[in-house]
């Protein structure tokens, strides 16, 4: 089972968390076209390898938070507040 470190809690099963996604995506304005909203609610990254996500933990703080993971391996490269950069190594 993975594990997460929530940066509020500590290190917690991964049943506790809920992935949200991908991290550091820019929500777009409102006067878009329709094209750019669907791209924006429905296509994803989807990488095999590093990948930076956005993680909740729905079932304690319920605090969200980012983590670079390795979608292969699942290893936990960091774990990062919401608004802070992706660490340099990882952008
Ligand atoms: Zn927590």
């Amino acid at each position: 089972m993975l594990r997460l470190d929530c940066p509020f809690c500590g290190t917690r099963d991964e049943a506790e968390f809920r992935c949200g996604g991908d991290a550091h995506v820019e929500r777009p304005g409102q006067d878009v076209s329709d094209a750019t909203w669907a791209d924006y609610l429905f296509n994803h990254d989807n990488p095999k390898g590093l990948h930076l996500e956005r993680w909740c933990h729905v079932f304690g703080c319920g605090q969200w938070f980012n983590v670079a993971r390795d979608t292969l391996t699942h290893e936990i490269h960091a774990v990062y507040y919401m608004g802070e950069a992706a660490p340099e190594r990882y952008r």
